[in-house]
C-alpha cells in the first residue's frame, strides 16, 4: 500500500521486518526486492508524490570551497529521488576501481567487482539498459568504452504501481525521518515528522538509510549527536572521504574520419586508460569524451586554432575542406581521490524541523589534476601516433592555472561520507553495508562507495541494493530458524 500522508497512531503498534528511509533508486529497489520475498517493509519518504518547494528547501546547504554548486538543485526530495531528473548514463565500475592503485590514496573496497557481478543483469533490467559490450583497445594504454543509456527510468513512475499493490510493503510519503533511537547496540525505532510538525515513531527489526549521497551522512551525524555518539561509535570516517566525478572541458580534438571512434546518439565517443596504464601513471581512472562538432563549429575551432598554431590550422582546414576531418570537444569526468578533508558536516544553520543543514567541504587538488592530465596526455599522444588527428589540451590541465569555476564542475554523483571499509577507523559500514558497531543499521546508495571509479553511480547503487536485499533476506531466514 502507499499512503500520501502518515496517519496518527498507525505505525506505533507495528514491528516491521525492515524500515527503509528514503524512496529513491536505492530505497525503491530494496522495497520491491524485500517485499517480493514476503518481508514486512516500511518505506518512509520525506517528500510527496511530486516536486514541492517546501520539501526541496530542506536540501539547501552550503558548499565550502572554490568550486561552488547548489546542494538543493543537485538532487530531488520526493518519491523517486534524483531519478526524477537523472540523465540515465550508465556504466559499471571497472575491476581496477575496487583495488588500491596508488600508494597513499585509499581507493580500496573491501569487496571486488566479482561480488557485484551476479547482480549486474538484474540491475541492467531495472534501469532498462542493453547488456554490456566489451571495451575495444585503442593502442596499448587506452580502451574505447561504451556508455549505455537508460530511457531514463524514473523509479517513481516505474515502481509506484507495484508499491501500491504489495500488501506487505507500506510506503508512506511526507514522512521525514528526524532521528534514530539506539538501545544496547541496536536501532529500535525512528522518529518521523509530517509537514504539520506532528511527531511519530516506527519500529523495525532492521533499518536501512537510503536518503542519498549527502543526507545519509547528515542523518548519521545528527543521530549520533542526539544519541551521545552511540550510532556511529567510531566516527572518524563519518561524513569524510566525500567524492564527486569532476566534469570539465579539457581541450579539443581534430579527428580524421578514419579514426576508429564510434559516436553514440549524443555524438560522444568514450575512452579510458587501461588498468595497467592507470597503475603506470600512478593516477586514478578517467572517462574521456570526444563530442563531435558539426562542420560549422569545426570550421570555427580550426579558425581559432590558426591564431595560435597557423601551420596546424592550415593543415586541418585543408582536410576539413575534403570532408576528411571533424572537430570534437574534449571533456573528461574522472575519479576523484578520496580525501578525509572532503566531508559533509553539520551547519549551525537549521531547517524548519530543527535539523542542522548540510555543509559540504569539497575541493580538487593537484593529484586530481594529475589523474585527468595523465589520461588526456595518453589520448593526445595515441591520436597523434596513430595518425588519427591532433589534440589540444587546455593550459590548466597541464598545470597552468586553476580548475575553471565556470565549467560544469561535477556530475551530481554524490559519493562517500559513509564509506565501506573492513575497519571502523577508515569506514562507516562493513562489506555488507552494515554500520560498524551496530547490529541492525545498514546504509544503501553511493555514500558507501570508498572510491568512485569513472562510472556514473546509479547502476552500481542498484547492484549494491540487490546484494543488500540478499543479505537482509539471509538474516531474516536465520532469525526465523532461531
Ligand atoms: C541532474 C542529475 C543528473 C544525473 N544523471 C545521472 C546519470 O546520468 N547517471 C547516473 O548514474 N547517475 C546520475 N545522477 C545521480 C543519480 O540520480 C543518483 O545516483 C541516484 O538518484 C541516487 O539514488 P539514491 O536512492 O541513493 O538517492 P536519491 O535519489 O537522492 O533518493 C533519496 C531519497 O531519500 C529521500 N529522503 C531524504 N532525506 C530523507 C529523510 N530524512 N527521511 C525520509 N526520506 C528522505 C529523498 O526525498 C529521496 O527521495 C544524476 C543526478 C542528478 C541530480
Amino acid at each position: 500500500m502507499l499512503a500520501e500522508h502518515i496517519t496518527r497512531g498507525a505505525l506505533e503498534s507495528r514491528l516491521f521486518d525492515v524500515c527503509l528511509i528514503g524512496a529513491g533508486p536505492a530505497g525503491i529497489t530494496l522495497a520491491t526486492e524485500l517485499g517480493a520475498r514476503g518481508q514486512s517493509v516500511l518505506l518512509l519518504e520525506a517528500g510527496g508524490a511530486s516536486y514541492e518547494e517546501s520539501s526541496q528547501a530542506m536540501y539547501e546547504g552550503e558548499v565550502v570551497g572554490a568550486l561552488k554548486f547548489a546542494l538543493d538543485t543537485s538532487r530531488l526530495r520526493y518519491l523517486g529521488g534524483a531519478s526524477n531528473h537523472w540523465g540515465g548514463f550508465c556504466q559499471a565500475l571497472d575491476a581496477v576501481d575496487f583495488e588500491s592503485k596508488v600508494a597513499g590514496v585509499d581507493t580500496e573496497w573491501p569487496i571486488r567487482r566479482r561480488h557485484l557481478d551476479p547482480y549486474l543483469a538484474r540491475a541492467e533490467a531495472i534501469v532498462e539498459i542493453p547488456a554490456f559490450t566489451p571495451d575495444r583497445p585503442y593502442g596499448e594504454q587506452l580502451r574505447l568504452t561504451t556508455m549505455r543509456f537508460s530511457p531514463p527510468v524514473n523509479f517513481a513512475t516505474k515502481y509506484r504501481g507495484m508499491l501500491e499493490k504489495m500488501p506487505n510493503v507500506a510506503t508512506i510519503l511526507q514522512a521525514c525521518v528526524l532521528n534514530l533511537h539506539e538501545r544496547d547496540g541496536a536501532i529500535v525505532s525512528v522518529e518521523i515528522t509530517d509537514p504539520d510538525n506532528g511527531r511519530h515513531t516506527a519500529r523495525a527489526r532492521r533499518f536501512v538509510l537510503c536518503a542519498g549521497g549527502i543526507e545519509n551522512s547528515r542523518m548519521l551525524l545528527w543521530a549520533n549527536q542526539q544519541n551521545g555518539g552511540r550510532v556511529v561509535r567510531d566516527p572518524r570516517a563519518l561524513g569524510r572521504y566525500w567524492l564527486e566525478h569532476p566534469h570539465f572541458t579539457i581541450g579539443e580534438a581534430f579527428l580524421d574520419d578514419r579514426a576508429p571512434f564510434v559516436f553514440d546518439k549524443w555524438s560522444i565517443a568514450w575512452a579510458s586508460p587501461t588498468a595497467q596504464a592507470i597503475r603506470d601513471a600512478r593516477a586514478l581512472n578517467a572517462g574521456l569524451r570526444l563530442t563531435r562538432r558539426n562542420r560549422e563549429s569545426s570550421r570555427q575551432m580550426i579558425a581559432d586554432l590558426s591564431c595560435v598554431a597557423p601551420e596546424l590550422g592550415q593543415w586541418a582546414m585543408a582536410k576539413l575542406k575534403r570532408r576528411l576531418f571533424c572537430g570534437a570537444m574534449l571533456r573528461a569526468s574522472w575519479e576523484q581521490a578520496p580525501r578525509a578533508w572532503n566531508r559533509v558536516t553539520l551547519s549551525t544553520d537549521r531547517d524548519r524541523h530543527g535539523t542542522p543543514r548540510a555543509e559540504l567541504h569539497w575541493r580538487l587538488d593537484d593529484f586530481d589534476r594529475h589523474t585527468v592530465a595523465s589520461a588526456a596526455t595518453l589520448l593526445a599522444e595515441a591520436i597523434l601516433r596513430r595518425g588519427d588527428g591532433r589534440v589540444r589540451l587546455d593550459p590548466w590541465v597541464l598545470g597552468r592555472g586553476s580548475f575553471p569555476a565556470d565549467d560544469e564542475i561535477k556530475g551530481n554523483h554524490h559519493m562517500g561520507g559513509t564509506r565501506m571499509s573492513s575497519s571502523s577507523a577508515t569506514g562507516v559500514v562493513d562489506a555488507d553495508c552494515k554500520v560498524h558497531g551496530l547490529s541492525n543499521l545498514y546504509v544503501a546508495g553511493s555514500s558507501v562507495f570508498p572510491s568512485g571509479g569513472a562510472a556514473n553511480p546509479t547502476l552500481t547503487i542498484v547492484q549494491l541494493a540487490l546484494r543488500l536485499a540478499d543479505r537482509l533476506g539471509e538474516r531474516a531466514s536465520a532469525a526465523s530458524v532461531l
